[in-house]
């Protein structure tokens, strides 16, 4: 895989602005679900004939199908509406310390099934990959008969080197120099790709989410293990020149604060943690609705306390990422978006207050929209990378 094909992967925009027609009507299709002609000779500024030659090509190759609309009857013949064939799907893969998770991702972004297989321990990459393989082993027969898959996507919480889907170092999972593209694809078959897990969350958000069509983004996602994030700048995700950036939870936001496992102290990782809350709470784990609903219902000043500190810690990371890249959006997935619903004046009082007052007067803060979905679909996404890129090649090659 050359890095000039694995920077399509996160250039969502400008791949729209320099792809070709078909690929133009095809990654319209997939990120609105559903587009009238009108829409997309609209969208895509080509006149309607050329759209009209456009769809017929895709729907020859099986990746839309037209459809009357649906709702009330209308007078005359309708137009009939353009949706992506969900029956072009994508696998998606996410690797946790408590478990593996498998999906299966239409085209058009909405999951088809997901499976999350539990491990006794944080798995291994070899047993991640085993597990993967199994299940989707055990959906050989459905995926063969009812499906076309384009390849697997992998969303990985560590470091990765995207053109060659090595992960470099995933701390919590204790992952180091593991080819796990090359692994995954010996064990099942298919195309894989592996990506940063916050990475494609952010392009996720941007795609489908609560970011929809917002070109200057910072996603941020607290899980039991720590914080990822993401962002987008000018429509691109910023990947560095690896694919390592966005590594938000590990900027200072304590100068006396503890020792972190990246080798620094005072992290943001170190001082917003979800575990203080979970304690505070007297709870032992907690999906992030469970502890949004615990965090309103309660009103013990410990638990006060403890939201309140971190918020302030949460604050001063937020400060930096506005005054350097001024995003229109913070969006906050996991238990963020719950410590947010706690406190979310505060939060955003604090941000504005410590920002540069334009760029703090401009943000916004948000809860992520996908919820449990969002690693499949950002997972997804990268395996549907190519096919939305060049879908007349993709489709001749495949
Ligand atoms: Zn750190």
């Amino acid at each position: 895989m050359s890095s000039t094909e694995s920077s399509h992967v996160f250039e969502p925009g400008a791949e729209l602005a320099r792809s070709s027609s078909p690929a133009r009507i095809l990654t319209l299709v997939h990120r609105h679900g559903s587009l009238s002609r009108a829409q997309l000779t609209k969208l895509t500024g080509l006149n309607r004939s050329t759209v009209g030659v456009l769809i017929a090509a895709l729907v020859a190759h099986g990746l839309v199908f037209e459809a009357a609309p649906a709702g009330e009857a209308q007078v005359g013949r309708p137009s009939p509406e353009v949706h992506p064939n969900p029956a072009v799907a994508a696998l998606a893969v996410n690797p946790e310390v408590d478990a593996v998770t498998i999906g299966l991702v239409g085209l058009g972004g909405r999951v088809l099934r997901k499976v999350r297989y539990p491990t006794q321990r944080i798995p291994t990459a070899a047993e991640a990959v085993n597990i993967a393989a199994a299940v989707i082993a055990g959906m050989r027969g459905e995926l063969d008969a009812q499906y076309r898959v384009v390849g697997i996507g992998v969303a990985v919480p560590g470091l990765v080197t995207v053109a060659d889907g090595v992960v470099r170092h995933a701390p919590h999972l204790d992952w180091n120099n593991e080819p796990v593209a090359q692994m995954m694809a010996e064990a099942t078959g298919y195309r894989v790709r592996v990506a940063n897990d916050a990475s494609l969350a952010a392009e996720a958000e941007m795609t489908f989410g609560a970011a929809t069509g917002i070109a200057n983004l910072i996603y941020l996602n607290g899980g039991a293990s720590g914080i990822g994030g993401g962002i987008v700048a000018d429509g691109r995700l910023l990947t560095g020149v690896c694919g390592y950036a966005g590594e938000i939870g590990h900027t200072l936001v304590r100068s006396d604060g503890t020792s972190c496992h990246c080798g620094a102290f005072g992290c943001l990782e170190t001082e917003v943690r979800q575990a203080p809350l979970l304690a505070a709470l007297k709870l032992d784990a907690g999906d992030p609705a469970a502890l949004a609903r615990a965090l309103s219902a309660t009103n013990d000043p410990a638990v006060t306390s403890e939201v309140h500190r971190q918020v302030a810690y949460l604050a001063t990371a937020l400060r930096n990422v506005v005054n350097v890249f001024n995003p229109e959006a913070v969006v906050l997935d996991g238990f963020l978006a719950a410590l947010y619903a706690a406190a979310p004046e505060q939060l955003l009082a604090a941000v504005t207050a410590q920002s540069m007052r334009e760029p703090g007067a401009q943000v916004t803060i948000h809860p992520a929209a996908l919820g449990a979905d969002l690693m499949m679909v950002g997972a997804a996404e990268l395996a549907f990378a190519q096919l939305l890129t060049d879908p007349a090649g993709f489709m001749e090659a495949h």
